[in-house]
């Protein structure tokens, strides 16, 4: 059983009520894409500048993990499209390296940046008001031990190879 953990910023969810990134979760789509059915999702907040109380959370969800019989390995943590970008609510997470690395402290290393791609954002993008995606998740970005495919971040061929496995005669990468 896999578990995805969405990290919303704490900020942005007093505007959004989160619709969008589980959407994409249960229609699989973009940083989704490829997961099994039965994966679980759940959100949380940042709990606000700098990230530091993502830690007494993580701790928090270690714990739930061990209950469940489930490890940390077990986890995909997902920043929020709106924490990793520059977008209408606000520019990108100025904090997201020093996340990535209380995550990795706390033993979560597999780590996706991104949840869903807004239309309207991208074609901001596109018209040069905002930044684009690569050039804010460049892939020398290697502020934690990230792990993806085609669109952001480092690849760690130990952690891509933990998470390959087969269903339905189907290799899948989480991304
Ligand atoms: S990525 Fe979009 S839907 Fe998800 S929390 Fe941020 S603004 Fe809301
Ligand atoms: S640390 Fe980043 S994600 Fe969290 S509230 Fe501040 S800007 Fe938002």
């Amino acid at each position: 059983m896999r578990l995805v953990v969405i990290i919303q910023c704490e900020d942005v969810v007093k505007r959004c009520s989160g619709f969008l990134c589980m959407r994409d979760f249960f229609d699989r789509a973009w940083k989704f894409e490829g997961y099994p059915q039965d994966t679980r999702c759940m959100s949380i907040t940042c709990g606000g500048c700098c990230g530091n109380l993502l830690t007494p959370k993580l701790e928090n969800l270690g714990m739930r993990l061990r209950k469940e019989g489930m490890t940390k390995d077990d986890v995909v943590i997902h920043f929020a499209t709106c924490v990793c970008s520059d977008n209408s609510h606000r520019l990108p997470c100025p904090f997201l390296n020093r996340m990535k690395a209380l995550l990795n402290r706390k033993g979560f290393t597999n780590i996706v940046l991104g949840t869903h791609i807004s239309q309207k954002a991208q074609a901001k993008r596109d018209a040069g008001l905002y930044k684009q995606w690569e050039q804010q998740n460049p892939p020398d970005d290697s502020g934690g031990q990230s792990y993806t495919s085609k669109f952001a971040v480092s690849v760690s061929p130990v952690a891509v190879k933990q998470f390959v496995f087969s269903a339905l005669d189907k290799s899948i990468v989480y991304r």
